[in-house]
């Protein structure tokens, strides 16, 4: 299974950091996890065709992880692929109903299924040889981990959280865990991540969770990448990764 973070920053442009989005290759079909801002011309630098991908994960619907959505069911449709599945906590539905109804000269063209989930549940994607758990993280809206379970390994993506148990429950035993971390130690945040806040939770989670890797970078955490790797050693198996824009990892 080959990772590769597509965007790793959030709302506020940065240098080299577009918004989030993740590109999971297994068996060498692809399976886009968010979408924010950027993530489109993204995927074009992976070399991956984006008329390949037809399978995304949405982990919630703020603005920087779903802004290329429909910019990709675009790009796709104009190259002849017309088909797409959207998994999604409650509400995407709704949101992308409404959103694809602004422009009736797509909707018209494409076949685009939207499939809700809940904390707790799983599922196979179609066409896929994995199953995807489901968590509900500790956000501002509707938002859900996943983890992905293949038999080339198994990996959880939290989604925007405060650290919480769900998320870290659902890690528990895998191989790699991908948590925001959008803010630095000593900043006051809710909704969101500090590498102390996270420090503090995986306490209870010692040698359960293989190697740890932070993503969603406020540009306030510029600076501090030091004093992260520094603080939340030893509370993983592996190693501590700070991800940055079209960085691979391979399970
Ligand atoms: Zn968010
Ligand atoms: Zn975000």
């Amino acid at each position: 299974m080959e990772i590769t973070f597509l965007g790793t920053g959030v709302a506020i442009p940065q240098k080299g950091r577009v918004q989030s989005g993740v590109l999971v290759e297994l068996e060498e079909k692809p399976l886009l996890i968010d979408c924010g801002s950027g993530v489109l011309n993204r995927i074009l630098e992976t070399g991956v065709p984006h008329t390949k991908i037809d399978t995304v994960l949405l982990s919630h619907l703020h603005l920087d992880h779903v802004a290329d959505l429909l910019c990709l069911i675009k790009a796709n449709w104009l190259q002849g692929k017309t088909d797409m599945r959207i998994y999604g906590p409650e509400g995407t539905d709704d949101w992308f109903t409404g959103l694809l109804g602004l422009y009736e000269y797509i909707e018209e063209e494409v076949d685009v299924k939207v499939l809700e989930y809940a904390s707790g549940d799983e599922f196979v994607p179609e066409g896929f040889d994995c199953e995807i758990s489901c968590a509900a993280a500790a956000h501002s809206v509707p938002t859900l981990a996943y983890r992905v379970t293949s038999g080339e390994g198994d990996f959880v993506y939290s989604g925007d959280t405060e650290p919480c148990r769900d998320v870290l429950d659902l890690a528990a035993g895998a191989d790699l865990l991908i948590h925001e971390c959008s803010f630095p130690t000593g900043m006051k945040v809710t909704n969101h991540t500090t590498p102390a806040t996270l420090a503090e939770m995986l306490e209870e989670y010692r040698d359960e969770i293989g190697s740890l890797c932070l993503t969603h970078f406020y540009p306030e955490m510029r600076g501090h990448e030091k004093e992260t790797v520094y603080r939340l050693k030893g509370y993983s198996d592996g190693e501590v990764i700070l991800a940055e824009d079209l960085m691979g990892l391979e399970l």
